[in-house]
């Protein structure tokens, strides 16, 4: 399915979704385990259409953002990846056109200069790599790929790497042909770049905050995975490792975008990524911006 790639300009920013893939259907309860009919409903009033489907479905996306920004090319979180042998069966050995998608946007990939990853969840790293003559090679060859240091030691773990080893394929390639830059969750990362420590789905998810010289544009990552969780902040995400702790850190970020007026970038939202959040019948909503 081709989806094309949307421009906001936010300041002196550019923002450009470059989609993997957006998928309709999806029973809300695969990702949600403990979803309620009234999660769902209590966006009914403000949802997108089209976001969420009858019989508590929900569509659903996968995307990096490409930011074109005081001169530099940076691509957040490039989604699954092309060949990759994951556990997930929807996700393994997939081929789809993201690459062509990013090229259309009229960047290449030697042209990248950082690659800023939000976690190291296997949708968010797979373009990091790709295959060559049965090697994993990285992508952006002059790309900087920024790692929070606890995330990569939680990545990199035996545990993890039991379920699928992502880190084989998708990491370590790019640490040996020494394109990485590994700094804390909440670094400054220059040129108006920063990270937002927001732990919970896992222990170094880090949201990114970008100056764009007007509005502040933050890219949530997978704090949130749906726009029905700001009214629905409590309900757990199957991949939140620490759901308490992802629970607190979705209505603290919450809170904050909607004091700040914030433009916000939903890292899986569907039909529309880019918009606001104000607070509303207790809890939040969103309201999508055009490009
Ligand atoms: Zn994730
Ligand atoms: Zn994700």
């Amino acid at each position: 399915m081709a989806t094309p790639n949307e421009t906001w300009r936010i300041g002196d920013t550019e923002l450009t979704t470059i989609v993997e893939a957006e998928t309709a259907g999806i029973p809300a309860a695969l990702f949600y385990p403990d979803i309620a009919d009234d999660h769902l409903a209590a966006s009914a009033d403000w949802m997108v259409e089209g976001a969420v489907g009858d019989d508590m479905t929900i569509t659903f996306r996968v995307q990096a953002f490409l930011l074109r920004h005081r001169g530099l090319t940076v691509v957040v979180d490039p989604c699954v990846g092309n060949h990759k042998n994951l556990a997930m069966p929807f996700w393994a050995h997939q081929d789809l056109p993201w690459m062509e998608h990013l090229i259309e946007a009229g960047v290449a990939p030697d042209q990248v200069d950082l690659v800023i990853h939000t976690h190291l969840h296997e949708d968010h790293i797979g373009w990091d790599t790709h295959l060559v003559e049965g090697e994993w090679v990285p992508t952006f060859p002059n790309a900087r790929h920024v790692y929070v240091g606890n995330e990569l030691e939680w990545a990199s773990s035996e545990k993890r790497r039991q379920i699928h080893d992502a880190f084989s394929e998708s990491i370590a390639p790019v640490f040996d042909a020494g394109l990485s830059w590994e700094v804390d969750g909440d670094a400054d990362l220059g040129d108006g770049l920063r990270l937002l420590s927001t732990p919970g789905h896992t222990p170094g998810h880090s949201s990114l905050e970008v100056e764009t010289g007007s509005e502040r544009l933050v890219i949530t990552g997978d704090v949130l995975h749906h726009p029905f969780q700001f009214a629905a902040p409590d309900v757990a995400e199957v991949g939140d490792q620490d759901p308490d702790r992802a629970r607190t850190v979705r209505c603290d970020l919450f809170a904050d975008l909607a004091d700040s007026d914030a433009v916000v970038a939903g890292t899986h939202f569907p039909i529309a990524s880019v918009g606001r959040v104000e607070t509303h019948a207790g809890a939040w909503r969103w309201g999508p911006i055009s490009s």
